[in-house]
């Protein structure tokens, strides 16, 4: 097996885990959601991965901007290197699917 191949298969092991994982993250004693719109009213936006579901970045639910990443750094690479179809057909079923 190939350096790429084990490369392959470890990010898609990443990701199926990233996919997988219950958040655990508090914001002022509130359990975040995946789910923005459970959210009490003046939380911080929490941006998550389109593809894994990961949380990638926090902002206040004032500010807009205009670029949200729509991917995390890892799916960002595996989408480069056209892994990340495979990825996310092997985990159709099973697993969290990100809400987008
Ligand atoms: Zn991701």
């Amino acid at each position: 097996m190939g350096i790429d191949d084990r490369m392959k298969e470890l990010a898609i092991e990443r990701f199926h885990y990233r996919r997988s994982k219950d958040l655990d993250i508090t914001i002022d004693g509130k359990r975040v959601t995946r789910d923005n719109s459970e959210m009490p009213a003046g939380m911080p936006m929490i941006y998550f991965c389109d593809h894994c579901g990961w949380p990638m970045c926090i902002l206040d639910e004032q500010f807009f901007l205009t670029q949200v990443p729509r991917a995390c750094s890892e799916c960002a690479v595996m989408q480069e290197r056209g892994w990340l179809e495979e990825a996310e057909n092997e985990s159709q079923g099973h697993g969290i699917r990100a809400v987008v």
